[in-house]
């Protein structure tokens, strides 16, 4: 098996703690951080994704909006920068320890946080960083 993620949850998965939409969401999110962790593979896709999965009852569930799109447009140019390579839907990548603190030293520094502009978490995902991503869920046993 494999984790289906949009791009731009490669940045939201490095300070997921616990937090989130609704019940359902979060519940769903934990069980995909839990084999994030693990190490399973992530599938990169474009638009929904496995975390956005519980919301896509929704009468109009925002992660089909133009500007979510845009986010993972920014997320993708930005990680594919990083790791100097091209990724795309389809790409596999393995969410290991090395990767992940990549991706956190870079989220920290700002380098890779583009795709987070008018992002309604942003706050509260730069108080997770700024703290050495303390409490995250995502690979941290
Ligand atoms: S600010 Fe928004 S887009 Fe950026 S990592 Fe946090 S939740 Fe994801």
């Amino acid at each position: 098996m494999t984790v289906r993620l949009r791009a731009h949850h490669l940045l939201c998965m490095l300070t997921f703690v616990g937090e989130g939409y609704t019940p359902a969401f979060i519940a769903n999110y934990r069980r995909i951080a839990e084999r994030l962790t693990a190490g399973e593979e992530i599938e990169l896709v474009s638009g929904p994704d496995d975390i956005c999965a519980p919301l896509l009852d929704e009468k109009e569930p925002h992660c089909f909006r133009d500007s979510v799109i845009a986010r993972d447009a920014a997320a993708l140019a930005d990680v594919a920068t990083l790791l100097g390579e091209k990724i795309e839907s389809g790409s596999v990548l393995v969410p290991d320890a090395g990767l992940l603190a990549r991706l956190r030293q870079n989220f920290a520094s700002g380098d890779i946080r583009y795709a987070c502009r008018g992002c309604e978490w942003k706050e509260l995902c730069s108080r997770i960083a700024a703290s050495n991503f303390k409490g995250i869920l995502i690979g941290s046993s």
